[in-house]
């Protein structure tokens, strides 16, 4: 694998894969790099020659009083792993590479960056829209992975690519779950023993909620009802939402039917934890 930090490097690799006929996959990541990040890179390396992944810390997406400076930054075991999970070009940039002093464009969403996480953290897609159109524009890779653990911003990106018509397959994989089903996050470092106790309650609500759809629940007030419930039986969570949304627009969902995906918030202690389980339902 190769460390580089500049577009020229890049550029350079990207295309002499291309004159060898070899296709790209990319894998954006913010490092601080777990089982999660890994199977996107193994999912890139099966849709594609090449797989390109990036480690930035992007800060236009954090918010003021957000964790951007506390962020976990560990290069040296984030390029061991990549290397060992079949990754072969990490592209490390700093922040001034990505933003030139001058630089003053933005990519600016309306649905499906609105509500939820487009509410509770204020400019997040934005700086999120911007970030990926660029990096998409510096690696031009032929298929670009994403998690469903972050499934409004996947939606986000889906919608950017079609608005903006840029040559890009988007992937996503399955959010991977630590034995009790917490999603894994790079945030979940910040949690005390007795919180990360109390963070299973997340998955412990979705697969709740999960099982009354199953069972032929179709009332999504019912649903967020359920949700709630679960959470609210957890003094140490603070729900910051609770939801059942259509998976495309993320607007909120009537009647549960078609692609829908649960997501859900909270704050435990200091720290803000995302969750969310996808469902088709006929
Ligand atoms: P981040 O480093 O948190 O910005 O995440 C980089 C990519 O990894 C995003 O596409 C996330 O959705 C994805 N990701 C983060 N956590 C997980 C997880 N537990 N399972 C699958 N993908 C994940």
């Amino acid at each position: 694998m190769e460390t580089i930090r500049s577009p020229d490097e890049l550029r350079y690799w990207v295309e002499s894969w291309r004159l060898e006929n070899r296709s790209v996959g990319f894998v954006p990541t913010m490092g601080a790099l777990h089982a999660g990040h890994l199977a996107l890179v193994r999912h890139a390396s099966q849709l594609a020659d090449r797989v390109v992944a990036s480690i930035f810390v992007n800060p236009t997406q954090f918010g003021a009083g957000e964790d951007f400076e506390r962020y976990p930054r560990d290069e040296e075991r984030d390029s061991e792993l990549l290397q060992e999970g079949g990754c072969h070009l990490l592209f490390l940039p700093e922040p001034s590479t990505i933003y030139p002093q001058g630089h003053s464009t933005f990519v600016e969403m309306g649905p499906p960056a609105e509500r939820l996480e487009g509410e509770f953290r204020p400019g997040h897609f934005r700086g999120v829209a911007t970030v990926v159109t660029l990096l998409l524009n510096l690696v031009r890779p032929d298929h670009a992975v994403f998690g469903q653990k972050d499934a409004q911003q996947l939606a986000v990106v889906r919608r950017l690519v079609r608005d903006l018509h840029l040559p890009v397959e988007i992937a996503s994989h399955p959010t991977v779950r630590e034995p009790d089903g917490l999603a894994m996050s790079s945030r979940n470092a910040y949690l005390s023993a007795e919180e990360r106790t109390a963070a299973s309650a997340i998955y412990r609500a979705l697969s709740s909620a999960r099982e009354h759809i199953e069972q032929g629940e179709h009332s999504a007030t019912e649903i967020r009802r359920v949700l709630r419930e679960v959470l609210e039986r957890e003094p140490l969570i603070d729900i910051e939402y609770a939801e059942v949304v259509e998976a495309d627009s993320f607007e909120p969902a009537g009647v549960i039917r078609g692609s829908i995906v649960m997501p859900v918030a909270v704050q435990i202690g200091t720290t803000r934890l995302i969750d969310n389980i996808p469902m088709e339902v006929d």
